[in-house]
């Protein structure tokens, strides 16, 4: 049963806690993932990551956004990060972590625009769908209009 008992971490660990251990399993409560014997871990990676989200919500989001704009070939010049907290603490950009209409996003002012500090605001989602959908709207030309262009 017994496992891994000398470590230090094992001494904080509540006894439902050291029965996953024991089966090398996840200790998180509701995971059941399994963990790697090699490395002792008592977490798995999974929620480790999630962790290290919640404890840094706005880096997170920011390598997020970097990673999406390199994606989609968009020009990201909000570096270094610290500054990118700064931008975060002054515009309200802090109920990141809530989800559904309510929580926030980057959004670009100009859509063709870059992520510069003068192009980006925050938005909640449900004002960020309702510029996605004008944005569209703006694009659209009904089929009737392609085939009579006068
Ligand atoms: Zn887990």
């Amino acid at each position: 049963m017994t496992l891994r008992p000398s470590t230090r971490a094992w001494e904080r660990l509540t006894d439902r806690q050291r029965e996953k251990a024991a089966r090398w399993q996840c200790i998180s409560p509701r995971c059941r993932n399994r963990v790697d014997k090699r490395n002792q871990r008592l977490v798995c990676c999974t929620c480790s990551s999630r962790s290290y989200a919640s404890r840094n919500a706005i880096r997170v989001k920011w390598l997020n956004l970097k990673k999406s704009a390199k994606r989609r070939g968009i020009e990201f010049l909000l570096e270094p990060f610290d500054a990118f907290e700064c931008w975060a603490a002054k515009y309200g950009y802090t109920q990141i972590t809530a989800r559904g209409a309510e929580g926030l996003t980057v959004d670009r002012k100009d859509e063709n625009g870059a992520y510069t500090w003068a192009n980006i605001q925050t938005l909640t989602n449900s004002e960020n769908a309702r510029k996605a959908a004008e944005f569209r709207r703006a694009a659209f030309v009904p089929y009737y209009q392609q085939l009579q262009p006068f």
